[in-house]
């Protein structure tokens, strides 16, 4: 916003509003939970990009919104996105802003999209294209020369990186206008890979370190407003202790917050029979020891339990590992540390999303289709070696569907559709028992029936119980974890033939109706605290996450009896119905359940929070 723009905005702030103003926009009838706490009948008066009125508004506005029976809340902020690697290509963010979000804080898991050197690590966009140029059978490229890489984009679409910094990112992204805010991250390991180059699989050098620093305190001053890490994934996972210290020291002078991604698994990568497992409270305890240590502000990443527990839990069990993962942070907080922590709602963190999709995924690359693995599954040989190579642990797979280090692994693993109708929408698990075969022998002959069939996993990370005692923490919030798109129909030509995850789509739908309308886990009140007014706060959002005179006007107007999830999640990239209204900066972008195509989002950066008097 322009400093006229803010002057306009911060004298229309002050005092009652004149009576019959004219307005840009009037939100009438509506149930504002306005994110601190109240809930009351009233209307909202818009002008330019602000909040002016709120409650009983007398005006002439140039549009006016009949909100009978809706819930206006102030719009979604998601303080875990990886919307950055997205942005200059579906400018119109369509997934996150037709659930709700109207910012999200991006640059997550220790990846930004700057700053880069010779090396980057590579867009989703181009998935495909480097698979089919140079393929591989287990693990992609983690790196790639940025010459490479822009080659493949300019052929696609005509347009390559050109920004080395985040500065320069900024500016990509602004030129073509974006749907919702952006809040930017600075990402530990985009940095490591910008120092160290390919040569990362080893502690870093004091000069290195030195060298972090410098870029880390470059992102704060061109406007990022923490630093994100990557513990489980390259090169983060190399970091030792002193780095992290060191690197996250350097965000105390911005009051930047640290946002980790906590080590839960491990580097994901050679996980043979007996490999060491990451003990995930241990990597809790890691990164509060690191806010401890630097005093820097600490936002969670994706909470998850502190145990690994294979046997399918309990409630009882669930919800006391939920509260033993607590007890470290609360001890921190009980000593003063500024601790929060974001959590995804849908328990199913990786679709597959054909049954084949993971543990035959080598197999795909190599015999180039589903229906040439169906045809080699027929044989017992082919069998016995694939079942080698998920002992030798070359693909990563997770604990919950890892036959190799979990007995339960089939029951996690559901099956979404199936020729055989007799086992569609039940688990591995059960399908065996109902057929009499042990359940690795069940899926190659599900596989071989249908090499089409869907799959899905659902995770022990998810279990309700848990979740609750997370969601409940008055520190506890959503964060969602994915992209965005504008196209719906978005499925990778190559194996495992991704897909977008659940929440990409529907994860604020899906907290509100499991959590707030069917289970009544949460109030209202609670539930948009924890979708905006604590991001907020956190990420020092100033006059956002909450509708008050003299806010910006991000709100989403909500039918929450109507909210409902669209078709299979686990299959299908749909939009949830609702969601009615969504407004950024004083813009409609969603109306009427429809994406208008307007782009009025913002990048956040530190410089323009502090303005906004
Ligand atoms: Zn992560």
């Amino acid at each position: 916003m322009g400093s006229a723009a803010l002057k306009a905005h911060h004298f229309l702030s002050q005092g009652p509003p004149p009576s019959n103003m004219d307005i840009d926009i009037l939100i009438r009838d509506v149930t504002i939970v306005d994110g601190v706490g109240e809930r009351y009948r009233g209307s909202i008066a818009i002008q330019g990009d602000s909040i002016i009125e709120v409650g009983q508004v007398k005006a002439k506005a140039g549009t006016v919104i009949n909100a009978k029976g809706l819930i206006a809340a102030p719009g979604f902020i998601d303080p875990h996105s990886h919307a950055d690697w997205w942005l200059p290509w579906y400018p119109g963010c369509e997934s996150a802003v037709m659930q709700g979000c109207t910012t999200v804080v991006a640059g997550q898991c220790g990846g930004s999209p700057a700053p880069i050197r010779e090396y980057t690590r590579l867009p989703g966009v181009i998935h495909d294209e480097v698979y089919e140029r140079s393929p591989y059978l287990y693990h992609g490229p983690t790196l790639m020369r940025l010459d490479e890489v822009n080659q493949i984009l300019l052929g696609k679409y005509g347009w390559g990186i050109d920004y080395r910094i985040m500065a320069e990112f900024f500016s990509h992204v602004a030129a073509k206008g974006v749907a919702v805010n952006y809040v930017p991250l600075l990402g530990h390991g985009t940095v490591r890979f910008a120092v160290m180059g390919e040569d990362y699989k080893r502690e870093a050098t004091d000069g290195e370190i030195t060298e972090m620093r410098r870029l880390i305190r470059q992102g704060m001053d061109e406007g990022c407003v923490g630093l994100s890490s990557g513990l489980d994934y390259d090169p983060g996972v190399f970091a030792s202790a002193t780095e992290m210290d060191e690197c996250v020291k350097a965000l105390k002078p911005y009051d930047g917050v640290y946002v980790p991604h906590w080590r839960r698994t491990g580097r994901r990568r050679d996980v043979k029979m007996g490999s060491y497992q990451a003990e995930p409270i241990n990597g809790i305890k890691e990164v509060l020891d690191t806010a401890r240590r630097t005093r820097v502000r600490l936002n969670i990443a994706h909470l998850a339990p502190g145990w690994h527990i294979n046997q399918p839990l309990t409630p009882g069990i669930g919800a006391a590992v939920g509260r033993a993962t607590l007890e470290p942070i609360d001890e921190a907080i009980a000593e003063g540390l500024d601790v929060n922590f974001d959590v995804i709602p849908w328990e199913c963190w990786e679709p597959l999303p054909y049954l084949c999709s993971l543990h035959f995924t080598q197999w795909l690359r190599l015999l180039g289709s589903r229906a040439r693995l169906a045809e080699w599954l027929r044989a017992e040989e082919f069998r016995k070696k694939a079942w080698e190579e998920i002992e030798q642990g070359r693909l990563f797979q997770r604990l919950v569907i890892n036959p190799c280090i979990n007995p339960h692994w089939s029951e996690n693993l559901r099956i979404v559709e199936h020729k055989d109708g007799a086992v569609t929408g039940g688990s591995l698990a059960m399908a065996a028992k109902k057929r009499g075969k042990d359940p690795w022998n069940t899926l190659c002959d599900l596989i071989t029936e249908d090499p089409d069939s869907r799959g899905a996993h659902t995770d022990y990370r998810g279990m309700e119980d848990q979740m609750t005692e997370f969601f409940k923490h008055p520190r506890g919030v959503v964060g969602l974890d994915v992209g965005v798109m504008d196209d719906r129909d978005v499925e990778n030509r190559t194996p495992p033939y991704a897909t977008p995850l659940p929440d990409t789509f529907t994860g604020y739908p899906k907290f509100f109706i499991r959590y707030v309308r069917d289970r009544r886990l949460l109030t209202l009140e609670e539930a948009v605290r924890k979708c905006a007014a604590i991001p907020a706060a956190t990420f020092r959002l100033r006059d956002r996450g909450v509708l008050r005179p003299g806010a910006y006007a991000d709100i989403v107007l909500m039918d929450l009896e109507g909210l409902s999830i669209v078709g299979n999640p686990e299959l299908s990239a749909t939009y949830p119905t609702g969601i009615r209204y969504v407004l950024v900066n004083g813009e409609l972008v969603v109306k009427d359940g429809v994406h208008t195509g307007a782009r009025p989002g913002r990048i956040l950066t530190r410089d323009t929070l502090q303005q906004h008097e």
